[in-house]
């Protein structure tokens, strides 16, 4: 993949809206393309998006095993929406037993090390195999869902994946992905409207309190500002602040 396609389609895609933008990530971008959805508000919209558009995209998504029942009912009741399969990766099966074997069933409680190990079966490795071989990775990042996402840009080159990573809703406020989904009567988390605004997997997920941002009710009990599940930063814990596409640069996203 060219390294400096983010230069070049990064400034095409700002003036657009998400319609237009994963259209033309569709059209500028050879190869396969996955858009990898945790089912949270600003996925959905990506997904919908992506389905009545019909376009050439995979929605992939990551089943964990300690996801909520919502979570699973939305997934369900998405796939039956728009009748197409969301793929899933699952953790490796020798890694989580030597995992749980190693930490217990909520070893993730005990440390930030133990948390970020059992993320790293649970998430990252299988998140490689979603990428093994892709040439555009989509997400639903959005730059005000915390501090340290303020300033993720809009395309970058993953150096560590090798993709172009491209966040088509990063500059979309949250209430207007939710008047969108009510508009178009896309299935949202029922969790969203119990106070969790962020949804992962659900011992590591708490509703939040007015004012908190909206990743303050994931791990809420590490103090890091910079807390991430590690899909998105680099091993250094940093994430990628600007577009580095023509170095090999060892700053990452995970
Ligand atoms: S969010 Fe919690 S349960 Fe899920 S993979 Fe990370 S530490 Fe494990």
């Amino acid at each position: 993949m060219n390294p400096s396609i983010p230069e070049i389609l990064g400034p095409r895609l700002a003036p657009l809206d998400l319609d237009l933008r994963l259209k033309l990530v569709r059209e500028f971008i050879p190869g396969r393309i996955v858009f990898t959805t945790s089912f949270g508000v600003e996925d959905q919209l990506v997904t919908h998006s992506i389905f009545t558009q019909g376009l050439d995209i995979d929605v992939v998504t990551i089943d964990t095993g300690r996801l909520f029942p919502e979570t699973y009912a939305l997934w369900e009741e998405t796939e039956a929406r728009y009748a197409r399969r969301i793929r899933a990766a699952y953790p490796q099966a020798v890694a989580l037993e030597a995992l749980v074997e190693e930490q217990g069933v909520n070893g993730f409680y005990k440390s930030a090390e133990a948390r970020k190990a059992c993320c790293h079966v649970r998430k990252v490795e299988p998140l490689s195999r979603l990428l093994a071989g892709v040439s555009g990775w989509i997400t639903g990042l959005r730059a005000d869902q915390s501090a340290a996402r303020a300033e993720v840009p809009l395309v970058a080159f993953d150096a560590n994946y090798r993709v172009i990573k491209i966040n088509p809703v990063l500059d979309y406020k949250r209430e207007d992905i939710v008047a969108a989904t009510q508009e178009f009567s896309i299935p949202v988390n029922e969790l969203h409207a119990k106070g969790f605004l962020s949804i992962g997997c659900a011992p590591c997920t708490r509703a939040i309190e007015p004012g908190e941002d909206e990743r303050a009710g994931r791990w809420w009990w590490e103090q890091d500002d910079k807390k991430e599940c590690g899909l998105h930063v680099g091993e250094d814990g940093v994430l990628r602040r600007g577009p580095a596409p023509d170095s090999a640069s060892p700053e990452v996203f995970e």
